[in-house]
């Protein structure tokens, strides 16, 4: 019988593991932490979105660059596979309001708990505490709960290590040397789905911290494209949420060539220039600034205060310059937050390593899934989506390697 190792039990090596051994291979996965699947635990912390309804080429947009290559493997495990996956564990799904899947529960555990039972009727061995560390001349070097070395050989190794960002979760990005060192290319990792640091005003932030600008449009200055929707979070020393997130290239794009990066934050993105300035010519002589902003275009305290911090405290008096201030208030990044805080990884092994089963170029018999592939994408399910598609992939192709390597 064939041996297949898998490395990394987050959900891209866990879903190999199923499709390894359904087929009758021996599969052992190996994980560094003590428990499995952290990370898809606690984005079950926040409501989970397990994939997307969209239809097949707005998912595919959602990609990228990486769209052409991950096409095919949607088409392998596609968002309603990953639903149909969850009803066999029994957690139905349904599709929320934004057009994202949600399992019923809203939660990731029952998922995991019923997975790991099925990994373990399917034969499947979870070794814990085994950080893998490099390759040796005979196979894949591992450090076990106490330290000591371990040395495993297999037929074939799926690896699913993921990326960098949440690193206490098991994903650090620790695979990146020795990967290079074999002469695999990988692009640096880089924080996606990342808030942005703003200088605000300790008055600002002293007030608003934690305070969300409901239903703003963000764009970055210079750069086209549709305004991003939805809360953005008011932090201590800068700004999240999802709209910060779904224009986190462009916020790299535009730091990477300038160092610095102007948001432009729509207060009232249903209302034209136009109609906020018909609305905003209705002033009543005896009312202040944040009365007139409050009273004409139902601005809140916080949305008030933003174009007080970005005009200086100056705020202008004319209706027609106010409006044009409220559709576009600029708000200037001096960087994204750290890795560490971002929910997913930008970067990873460059496309070009791998050929269309995900199987590395360079070490034949060698195959990678997930996070740590060179792609990236916006929350929504997308991320899981491309983890569980990658994953299932890697672990046809490895199946498809053991068929026909007459060395087995
Ligand atoms: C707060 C938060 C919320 C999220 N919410 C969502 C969401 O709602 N929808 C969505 O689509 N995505 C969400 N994501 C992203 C999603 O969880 C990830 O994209 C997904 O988990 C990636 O899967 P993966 O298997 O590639 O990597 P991971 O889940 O990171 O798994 C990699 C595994 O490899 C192990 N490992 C790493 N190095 C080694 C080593 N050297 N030896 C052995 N084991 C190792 C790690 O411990 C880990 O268990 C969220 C992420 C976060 C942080």
């Amino acid at each position: 019988m064939s041996t297949a190792s898998v490395i990394g039990a987050g959900p891209a090596g866990l879903i190999a593991a199923e499709v390894l051994a359904r087929a009758g291979v021996t599969v052992t996965v190996y994980e560094r932490m003590p428990s499995v699947a952290r990370k898809f635990l606690l984005a079950g912390h926040g409501g989970l979105n397990i994939t997307h309804s969209e239809d097949r080429d707005r998912v595919l947009a959602r990609y990228g660059s990486s769209a052409d290559r991950l096409a095919p493997m949607l088409g392998v495990f596609g968002p309603q596979d990953v639903r149909d996956w969850c009803a066999g564990l029994g957690e139905q799904t349904f599709v929320g309001s934004s057009g994202r899947v949600f399992p019923r529960s809203f939660r990731a555990t029952p998922l995991v708990r019923a997975w790991l039972s099925r990994l373990t009727e399917l034969g499947v061995t979870i070794e814990k505490r085994h950080r893998w560390t490099g390759w040796t001349d005979g196979g894949l070097a591992f450090t076990g709960a106490d330290g000591a070395a371990i040395e495993v050989a297999g037929d074939v190794a799926i690896f699913a290590l993921g990326g960098a960002s949440w690193p206490r979760l098991g994903a650090d990005g620790g695979w990146v040397g020795p990967f290079c060192d074999r002469g695999v290319a990988v692009t640096p990792l880089r924080p996606a789905n990342v808030g942005v640091r703003v200088e605000w005003t300790d008055r600002f932030a002293d007030r608003f911290e934690g305070t969300p600008l409901k239903q703003v449009g963000l764009t970055v200055r210079g750069q086209p494209g549709q305004p991003a929707r939805g809360d953005a979070m008011v932090t201590r020393t800068g700004l999240e949420g999802g709209p910060v997130y779904a224009i986190g290239v462009p916020i790299r794009d535009a730091l990477d060539a300038d160092g610095r990066c102007v948001l432009e934050v729509d207060l009232r993105p249903e209302l034209t220039v136009e109609q906020l300035t018909d609305r905003l010519q209705h002033r009543r002589p005896k009312d202040s600034g944040s009365n007139w902003l409050r009273r004409s275009i139902g601005l809140d305290p916080v949305a008030i205060a933003l174009l007080w911090e970005s005009s200086g405290g100056g705020m202008p008096k004319d209706a027609a310059v106010t409006a044009a201030l409220v559709k576009a208030v600029p708000v200037a990044v001096t960087a994204t937050m750290p890795i560490a805080r971002a929910i997913s990884t930008a970067g990873g092994i460059a496309w070009s390593e791998v050929d269309e089963s995900l199987m590395l170029r360079r070490l034949p018999g060698t195959f990678v899934a997930g996070e740590m592939l060179d792609w990236e994408a916006p929350t929504g399910g997308y991320l899981l989506q491309a983890s569980f598609s990658t994953g299932v992939v890697a672990a046809q192709g490895a199946l498809a390697w053991l068929q026909r390597d007459p060395a087995r």
